[in-house]
């Protein structure tokens, strides 16, 4: 199973790359492992992941101590401030920037520790009650006040979209993601480069890709449903 779906979402992401004429590596996978166990992500990454996701900085520090090096972590969902120095020196990425309050435990924690931290800024487009995220329109001045920190380095964007069928909105959401992006990297501004586009999960990674996304979170479709 693992292996059939590892390599279906890989034909998938191959396969919208060729059609829109993207490079062929421009898509980085990222394995949401939350509630699966240690076993099946090493199995996972015999299978080729070589990027894992948790939303929540326990599961992710347990994991990390369970499997250790060798594979990037991402930490994707809500941080809490203080639980910002579990993880600091650990993480490739963190996806959830959306407050300054944040900003500031990163940036701190990063200098005692002698590095820089990178993030991606969470938007919430949709601007659903239920999920954290920027608005839009917030976005800009939010990342202007970040370039003063010299500890924590923005990377580019995330957001969660709404769970739907709904294609057309979808496609709304990622292309005014994909314009952000756009805009923010034409300013130009020293020291940020808006590298990756994090979007796309299990319902809709293929219109994430086709719409510009080149870093998507799956879970369910790799490893199954979630049992909680
Ligand atoms: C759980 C989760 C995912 C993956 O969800 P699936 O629908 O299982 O692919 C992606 N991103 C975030 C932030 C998540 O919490």
């Amino acid at each position: 199973m693992l292996r059939e779906n590892i390599e279906r979402i890989n034909e998938d992401i191959k396969n919208i790359l060729i059609k829109t004429g993207r490079n062929e590596d421009d898509v980085t996978l990222v394995a949401v492992t939350k509630t699966v166990d240690v076993a099946t992500i090493e199995e996972a990454i015999g299978l080729g992941i070589t990027d894992i996701g948790e939303n929540r900085v326990q599961e992710l520090r347990e994991k990390i101590e369970a499997i250790g090096e060798g594979v990037n972590y991402h930490l994707i969902g809500h941080l809490q401030t203080n639980k910002v120095k579990y993880i600091i020196d650990k993480v490739k990425l963190i996806h959830s920037l959306d407050r300054l309050s944040l900003v500031k435990e990163l940036d701190k924690r990063a200098r005692q520790r002698q590095l820089v931290i990178d993030t991606l800024v969470q938007v919430n487009v949709a601007e659903e009650e239920s999920k954290f995220g920027l608005k839009v329109e917030e976005v800009l001045p939010f990342i202007e006040e970040v370039l003063k920190y010299e500890n924590i380095r923005i990377r580019g964007l995330m957001t969660i979209a709404p769970y739907t069928d709904d294609e057309a909105l979808l496609r709304k959401i990622f292309r005014t993601m994909y314009k952000l992006k756009e805009d923010i990297s034409k300013r130009k501004y020293e020291n940020l480069t808006m590298d990756y586009l994090s979007m796309g999960m299990t319902n809709d990674y293929k219109i994430a890709i086709e719409e510009g996304s080149n870093m998507i979170r799956v879970g369910s479709a790799i490893f199954g449903a979630r049992k909680y």
